[in-house]
């Protein structure tokens, strides 16, 4: 065995992050990412989105991807983008694939230390449920249970072994995903865990230091932060559901990600001192 077999020591070149992303949050949300996280992963992240941009394609050294998906929240044109964000990995060559939404924030170096725990040669699926039970998959007519499944909520983040992601080839590369959302009728994360799950018979590992808007954010303790792999902002109506995390002002930064970067790497250049 050589060496670098035994070794399972990645380092953050060894992972492709994609964050879905679309024209409509071109410039509320992505700024955001692009001031922040983006900065500590610049050649591993990777923006899928339904349009071109001149500006954020130079800003990101050519990292913005075109889906050519439509831009709307439906299921088929969400379930593109993820297809197209399975197969950008699969030609990367990286060892993990870990997917966000552009209402995350990603702790880049909790990322890297939580999968070096993991075998990228082994089969794993990581991420947060955001159900208290499986889908549950029933025959018609007759109601009976086919089969029920878990999936990680998309909104939270969820990653990959390139091990698990290469038997997932013949059901789920080259647009075949798109075929599986629409066969099933679910949504795009939905639609990773029916493959992942009841296809490849692999099981959901929770990792709960993911985490989505469909938390309540302030619950999470800031002594906890640096622990956390992603984290999340909503708002419904006028009511913002954010980390609680003393720095800017609510005016200049509503999310409390600029927050919440500064929180954890207080050297950047503009982060108060
Ligand atoms: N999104 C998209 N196209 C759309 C609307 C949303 O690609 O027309 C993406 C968005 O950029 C985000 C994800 O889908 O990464 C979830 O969108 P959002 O947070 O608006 O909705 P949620 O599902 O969290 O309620
Ligand atoms: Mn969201």
């Amino acid at each position: 065995l050589y060496e670098s077999e035994l070794n399972n020591n990645i380092t953050l070149s060894d992972v492709f992050i994609s964050v879905k992303t679309t024209k409509h949050y071109q410039y509320t949300r992505l700024p955001i990412i692009l001031k922040t996280w983006f900065q500590l992963a610049k050649q591993q992240i990777w923006f899928f989105t339904d349009t071109d941009n001149r500006q954020h394609q130079n800003q990101t050294n050519g990292h913005m991807v075109n889906t050519n998906c439509s831009a709307s929240h439906q299921r088929k044109h969400l379930c593109c983008k993820m297809s197209v964000e399975y197969d950008r990995f699969l030609e990367s060559g990286k060892k993990w694939f870990c997917h966000f939404d552009d209402d995350n924030y990603v702790n880049v170096p909790r990322l890297v230390s939580v999968l070096q725990t993991y075998n990228h040669k082994e089969d794993w699926y990581l991420g947060r449920t955001s159900v208290y039970e499986p889908v549950k998959i029933f025959k018609k007519p007759t109601n009976k249970l086919m089969f029920s499944f878990w999936f990680a909520t998309g909104g939270a983040g969820f990653c990959i072994s390139r091990s698990l992601a290469l038997k997932m080839l013949p059901v789920a590369s080259g647009g075949r995903f798109i075929s599986i959302c629409e066969g099933i009728r679910l949504p795009d994360d939905v639609s990773v865990g029916f493959i992942i799950e009841h296809l490849m018979k692999k099981n959901l590992t929770l990792v709960p230091e993911f985490h989505s808007h469909l938390e309540q954010m302030k619950l999470l303790p800031p002594e906890t932060f640096r622990d956390q792999i992603s984290f999340s902002y909503s708002k419904i109506k006028e009511e913002w559901n954010v980390v609680n995390v003393p720095g800017f002002d609510t005016r200049y930064d509503p999310t409390r990600f600029l927050s919440l970067h500064c929180f954890l790497f207080p050297h950047f250049k503009f982060c108060p001192r």
